[in-house]
């Protein structure tokens, strides 16, 4: 396995105006600082302890992004460590970032993750549900969260079409919301889709974060 090569490949098709997020669910830190050591610094992780136990033995300028379902009762802990938070998948949630972030003086970025796939294990919000949050007073008085945009998975397919779909439709949604509520707010800029297999359509639909693994690491020992 050539990291060196294989990270170049992946940055190769990658405009510069789009972040790349190596995603390290399940690699060794071995491998994650070797990618290091070739110069990339942000990696994504899907589990709060596996993330925080890299990032305690792992250079500190590293910039972790956590990108899987995160349950409340982990975001204490995950919040030292993370840089921003791509899957927010429900008001609750939400707020207990709020909550756990003003307790340690931090503003965290967030994403909101939309369901645009036709799987129904994947998790996310609608574009209803999001309008409901971004209304009401609650959340206007949430200091301590700052949602930088949107994320999304495509479904598990073949069809690239239904995937160019399912981006543009992602896009959409980051439109409305972004015309919605963040009309004025530079930093509402994101929009985090695309994975090893359809990260080059992604691009085409307007990422500006793409979350890539296996082509950077290789295939995952899955647990
Ligand atoms: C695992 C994972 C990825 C990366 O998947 P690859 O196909 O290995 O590139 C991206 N996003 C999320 C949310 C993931 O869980």
């Amino acid at each position: 396995m050539d990291l060196k090569n294989q990270l170049e490949k992946v940055k190769k098709d990658i405009p510069s105006n789009v972040t790349l997020v190596a995603v390290s669910k399940t690699q060794a830190a071995g491998n994650i600082l070797q990618v290091y050591q070739f110069g990339h610094k942000i990696f994504g992780e899907n589990k709060v302890q596996e993330l925080t136990q890299k990032a305690s033995i792992l250079p500190a300028d590293i910039q972790w992004h956590f990108i899987g379902h995160l349950q409340s009762n982990k975001v204490r802990n995950l919040l030292p460590y993370v840089t921003l938070i791509h899957s927010v998948d429900s008001f609750k949630l939400l707020q207990v970032i709020n909550y756990e972030s003003l307790k340690i003086n931090k503003i965290t970025d967030c994403l909101l993750q939309f369901f645009i796939a036709s799987e129904t294990t994947k998790y996310g919000l609608d574009l209803s549900e999001a309008h409901a949050i971004l209304i009401s007073e609650i959340y206007k008085e949430l200091k301590n969260v700052r949602i930088r945009g949107v994320m999304g998975m495509a479904t598990f397919t073949d069809n690239t079409e239904q995937i160019r779909r399912e981006f543009k439709e992602l896009t959409s949604i980051f439109t409305k919301i972004k015309q919605g509520y963040f009309i004025d707010k530079e930093y509402f800029n994101e929009i985090s889709m695309g994975m090893s297999d359809d990260y080059n359509i992604a691009i085409e639909e307007g990422s500006t974060i793409v979350r890539i693994g296996t082509a950077i690491f290789g295939s995952r020992i899955v647990p």
